[in-house]
């Protein structure tokens, strides 16, 4: 019997729960449901009786399937003028600024939100897919498909809440029409290799949206933020936003809606729990530890926040776009002329700069996880860095720990959540002994550098006085 992804990848826990294989199975074998981790999975609905493997073949955490760089040398290596470096896959050109209009109920510069409704206005797409809020607690946001720019509009905002594209898929094999779509770059990947496999979906998904990306997190995510913000009851939460902007405070500062069904809000922001929950990599996929792609390289256009010292102070948001399709460099060209949007072109160097984090972690950290994954005998998904231990002592031990922390998070959460109510003092009780082991590992690697800087100018004094 050929293997399918339940038992490749679910169950070697590479899932990142995109719905792909569920939306293109043709027997409806698979559907997409929430794990007790609060993450999408594929579960097996009925037996699958032909065994065509599709499911594996659009999955972008399968062995066997091209990667990034393969695709994306397929779509856009044969544009004139395009460029490639292996940390931003291809390009056109790219662009700093923001869409005035959108700006203020957007994550960043709203540009993306700029893009999605000029696509429909002028009538180059008959349908978005975008992720939009569900008001509903158990499922607080899904892909949906829009023909109108007010529920693009409604959908404004990053989200950082599990969401899945096997509905979205399957709408649009059955229903002709030009689309566009946001996602992820594993998402974007998915879309891809499906669209290899599927004339329909190559020929209606017309415009891919991409979106930088660090990490998911899980629907536990939000609700334990949503318990350090003051809710008590997470049954009753009907919305939330994940990217309030305050006049007073830098753009990297946002802060956390959640408001309950009696419409009563409780706000947290960045620097109050949200960061520690974040940059540990609490609530995060076990799939995303083996993701190498950070500028969604297979995206026709590629969306991020400005985070850069010159940007990053203002309040209200400022986008990077990595454009790579000649027709959204022309939509772009367009909105510049009819002030629409207000961008200035901006360096690879700097968009790489803004990006210096996410990269990190996704090329030299990920060859120590990869490291750490082959000495535990794990299995993980072909990578385009190799598995490697050259990395500090102190970066291994960070990594060490927030893996540690990772895990600790899922599994303390369960422990700690019952009857819609989430036992912080317990979680944290858990989870402070990696908190006060981290605290001292950055305090250590303040020192280090001084400590390494003096021996070096020891050994060069030294060398003086021979
Ligand atoms: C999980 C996640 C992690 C991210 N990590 C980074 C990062 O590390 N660095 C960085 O610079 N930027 C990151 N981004 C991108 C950034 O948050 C903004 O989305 C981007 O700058 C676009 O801003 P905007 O104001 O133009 O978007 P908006 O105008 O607010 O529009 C955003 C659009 O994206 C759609 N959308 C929101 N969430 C999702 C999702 N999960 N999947 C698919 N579509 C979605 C919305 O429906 C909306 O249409 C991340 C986004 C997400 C969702
Ligand atoms: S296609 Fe997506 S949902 Fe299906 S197994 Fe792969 S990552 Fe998981
Ligand atoms: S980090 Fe990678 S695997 Fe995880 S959600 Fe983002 S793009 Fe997907």
């Amino acid at each position: 019997m050929r293997s399918n992804v339940i038992e490749k990848i679910v169950n070697s826990d590479l899932c990142i729960g995109c719905g792909t294989c569920a939306g293109v199975c043709p027997q409806k074998a698979l559907g997409i449901q929430f794990n007790n981790y609060g993450e999408y999975t594929p579960v097996q609905e009925k037996n699958c009786l032909n065994e065509c493997g599709l499911c594996l073949k659009v999955c972008p955490f399968s062995d066997g399937n091209e990667n990034e760089t393969d695709i994306g040398t397929k779509l856009y290596g044969n544009i004139d003028g395009i460029n490639y470096l292996f940390e931003t896959g291809y390009y056109l050109d790219s662009y700093v600024g923001y869409a005035p209009n959108f700006r203020q109920s957007s994550s960043s510069g709203g540009i993306v939100t700029w893009i999605l409704t000029t696509l429909l206005k002028n009538n180059v797409v008959d349908y978005v897919i975008c992720v939009s809020p569900q008001h509903n607690p158990d499922q607080l946001f899904k892909f949906e498909t829009f023909s109108d720019v007010n529920s693009v509009l409604n959908s404004s905002g990053s989200v950082y809440y599990p969401v899945e594209m096997s509905e979205v898929i399957q709408k649009v094999l059955k229903v002709p029409g030009r689309y566009a779509v946001t996602g992820l770059p594993c998402f974007i990947k998915a879309i891809r290799l499906a669209t290899q496999k599927n004339r329909k979906l190559r020929e209606r998904i017309v415009f891919t949206i991409g979106l930088v990306c660090g990490q998911m997190k899980s629907k536990n995510y939000t609700k334990y933020i949503a318990a350090i913000a003051g809710n008590d009851s997470l049954k009753k939460i009907q919305s939330v936003y994940y990217r309030g902007k305050s006049p007073d405070k830098p753009a990297s500062n946002y802060y956390y809606k959640f408001i309950d069904e009696h419409g009563s809000q409780h706000k947290i922001f960045w620097n109050e729990g949200v960061s520690e929950a974040w940059v540990n990599r609490w609530f995060t996929p076990n799939a995303c530890n083996y993701c190498d792609d950070v500028f969604a390289e297979l995206a026709d256009v590629t969306f991020m926040d400005a985070w850069l010292p010159e940007y990053s102070k203002d309040s209200r948001g400022t986008n990077i776009v990595l454009v790579r399709s000649p027709k959204v460099l022309n939509i772009i060209q367009e909105g510049i002329e009819k002030a629409e949007i207000n961008v200035s072109k901006i360096s690879v160097e700097k968009v790489i700069q803004s990006q210096a984090g996410v990269i990190e972690l996704k090329r030299k950290q990920l060859s120590y996880r990869l490291y750490l994954a082959e000495q535990k005998g794990l299995k993980t998904p072909e990578k385009r860095v190799n598995a490697s231990k050259d990395i500090g002592i102190l970066k291994r031990r960070e990594i060490k720990l927030k893996a540690k922390m990772q895990e600790e998070s899922k599994q303390l959460f369960l422990g700690c959540y019952k009857d819609h109510a989430l036992d912080i003092k317990t979680f944290r009780a858990g989870m402070n002994p990696y908190i006060n082991q981290i605290r001292q590992l950055r305090l250590l690697g303040k020192f280090a550098l001084p400590i390494r800087l003096i021996k070096k100018i020891s050994k060069v004094e030294g060398k003086k006085n021979e």
